[in-house]
């Protein structure tokens, strides 16, 4: 079932399209099984849970943290981590880069950036990305960071022009960035889509998709 479940959404997509496992809830075994099919990239969306798991499992995994980050919990995850994804303040990005440097790492982020038109999603406004970036200092402020794109979740819902519409705003914006700041030399990583928008996100440019239900199947309730 897995492994037919793995093949199915590789063959979604694209091979300029990085595949993140969302196993957010999933045991150490479940994981293991993916790890055994070839699968190395896994993201998750809770600090303790991430970081209950990780020695526990392969040294290989490359751990992407794609939740909410408090800052007082960058610590739990800061030794290891890969890429976080969802970074939505200046304030993270002092205490990510202070955490990183004590550890003689260099941390790679994605901003976040809110899109959808609920509320509850968090993530810097459009205005707010640009404005964060405008000096052109990132590098010079936050030395152990390297910001390498940016991150969205698209309006939950069942209006496709909607989502597309959104996933397109947010690779504009992508665009304008690496325009407008070739000094961010890492800047080519557009994280959207999960199970359900993938291929929405895909056409809109996505190169970094984020699926657990069509791996995993559906989660159980936390
Ligand atoms: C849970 C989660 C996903 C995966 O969602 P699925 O619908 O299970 O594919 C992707 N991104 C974020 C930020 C998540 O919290």
């Amino acid at each position: 079932m897995l492994r037919e479940r793995y093949e199915q959404v590789k063959a979604s997509l694209p091979p300029h399209v990085e595949l993140v496992a969302v196993s957010k809830t999933r045991s150490a075994e479940e994981i293991l099984a993916l790890y055994d099919l070839g699968q190395r990239a896994f993201g998750e969306n809770y600090p303790q849970e991430l970081a209950a798991k990780q020695p526990q499992l392969p040294a290989d995994i490359a751990w992407h943290f794609i939740g909410h980050l408090q800052t007082n919990k960058v610590k739990l995850i800061a030794p290891f981590v890969q890429l976080i994804h969802g970074v939505d303040s200046a304030r993270l990005l002092d205490e990510i880069d202070k955490r990183a440097g004590a550890l003689g790492r260099s941390q790679d982020v994605l901003l976040q950036v809110h899109i959808a038109r609920e509320e509850t999603k968090h993530g810097f406004s459009s205005a707010e990305v640009t404005a964060l970036l405008a000096r052109g200092d990132a590098a010079e402020h936050w030395p152990n960071v390297r910001i390498c794109g940016l991150m969205g979740m698209a309006t939950l819902t069942e209006d496709r022009v909607l989502v597309s519409a959104e996933f397109h705003d947010l690779h504009d914006l992508f665009k304008k960035i690496q325009v407008a700041h070739p000094e961010l030399l890492h800047f080519t990583r557009l994280s959207m889509g999960m199970s359900n928008d993938a291929a929405l996100a895909i056409a809109a440019g996505s190169n970094l998709v984020r699926i657990g239900t069509a791996l995993f199947g559906e989660r159980p309730s936390r």
